[in-house]
């Protein structure tokens, strides 16, 4: 008998990611996985893992033209193991769930159009995380589909965490600091009871470090602030994005010189971050390897800023029991680690040069003030379990 299985649905510009968890009693256990990438350009690609074994297919640009022939390609794919597999929920990763939601909820006509509206507040994200939506209804009719929300794990916070000190009607009109990457902050926090039980139920400071980097700061396992604001550009630099800057800059850029907002727009979140900074790469590994006196700033920048934002995020929660270092970098970087780590000696961190070797889960000596920790994010899980709590599966 086939068995059941949440879909989770990661839509970006021209990819999506996709992963089948499988429901084994209690567990939920990956499947089948994969993406489509260069959707709409003319070299579209399919990737498909399972069981460690990795098939790719070069597509035709039709099949490849549009989000809605990818999410038809896929469940084709799916379909084929209809005997194995029945997918019995699709779970979505949706950066934007605004003021009003604060959990994932089954996606329906009147929610979809809520979330339309949201698209002025994430138009590099939103846009195609609501075309995915659309299409899977589509193409797997009869399955519900689940919105996990990026924002949800931050609804919450105090309000002097959420404003702008901007006239109050636009706080009221949702101009409001929401944060982003909850998914992993909530399934970090998920695991640290059993990872890092020392701090769980204290005041740590996660630190997502990937292609996109933010902070959030967690008291008990609920989150209390974060480095993300109105959008996913604020806080930490990051591999494109500026981080936070003076909004005098903007004007500047306006004013002086002429640059359009479409092209401030492609400066903040494409030509900034270690890009920017070092002319050289936005990936760290190339950063870290090179020589090159800029790609050495831009680490230094991003290393100063991630101790800087954390000792922040400290005296958000009123003091700070442990750190925690998640996502790409974060997960395999000792150097990274290492060096924010130093960074934080003044407030306690004393590094284990050897454990943060080997990657933790402590990377911290055992008399260490406050504790440092390695735990891997799982956004993917985090969705399907909620598709499945939510759906009582
Ligand atoms: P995304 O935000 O795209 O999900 P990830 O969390 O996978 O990103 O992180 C991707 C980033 O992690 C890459 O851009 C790369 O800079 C960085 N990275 C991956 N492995 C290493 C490593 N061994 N050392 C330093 N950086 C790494």
């Amino acid at each position: 008998m086939a068995a059941r299985a949440v879909l989770v649905l990661n839509a970006g510009s021209s990819s999506i990611k996709f992963q089948t968890f499988r429901i084994a009693g209690r567990g939920l256990d990956v499947g089948l996985r994969g993406q489509i990438e260069g959707i709409g350009t003319a070299h579209p690609l399919a990737t498909m893992t399972e069981a460690g074994e990795k098939r790719e297919r070069k597509l035709s640009s039709a099949e490849g033209a549009d989000m809605r022939g990818a999410l038809v390609l896929l469940a084709q794919a799916i379909g084929a193991r209809a005997g194995e597999l029945d997918i019995a929920a699709a779970g979505h990763r949706v950066v934007h769930g605004g003021a009003e939601y604060a959990r994932p909820l089954v996606v329906d006509d009147a929610v979809l159009a809520k979330l339309d509206k949201l698209v002025p507040l994430a138009p590099l994200h939103q846009p195609h995380n609501l075309s995915a939506i659309r299409a899977a209804r589509q193409a797997l009719p009869g399955v519900p589909q689940v919105a996990c929300f990026d924002t949800a794990f931050h609804r919450g916070h105090a309000q002097v965490a959420e404003l702008f000190a901007l006239p109050y009607e636009m706080y009221e009109a949702g101009v409001r600091r929401y944060g982003f990457h909850g998914l992993s902050y909530e399934y970090v926090a998920a695991t640290l009871p059993e990872a890092a039980p020392e701090i769980a139920t204290g005041r740590v400071v996660v630190a997502h470090l990937g292609s996109g980097a933010s902070l959030c700061g967690i008291k008990g396992g609920r989150s209390i602030d974060s480095t993300m604001g109105f959008t996913a550009v604020d806080g930490l630099p990051m591999g494109t994005r500026t981080g936070q800057l003076d909004p005098g800059v903007v004007l500047y850029l306006m004013q002086e010189r002429r640059l359009s907002a479409k092209d401030i727009e492609t400066l903040l979140y494409k030509k900034s971050g270690l890009l920017g900074i070092s002319g050289v790469s936005n990936d760290m590994r190339d950063l870290l390897e090179s020589k090159a006196p800029r790609a050495r700033l831009a680490v230094d920048y991003f290393v100063f800023r991630v101790a800087r934002e954390t000792a922040a995020l400290a005296s958000a929660l009123g003091g700070i029991d442990g750190v925690v270092f998640t996502a790409g970098i974060g997960e395999r970087s000792v150097e990274i680690r290492r060096r924010v780590c130093e960074g934080l000696a003044w407030l306690g961190v004393e590094l284990d040069a050897a454990a943060n070797e080997r990657g933790g889960p402590r990377i911290s000596r055992a008399g260490s003030r406050v504790s440092a920790w390695v735990v891997p994010t799982n956004e993917e899980l985090m969705i399907a379990r909620h598709a499945r709590e939510l759906l009582g599966l």
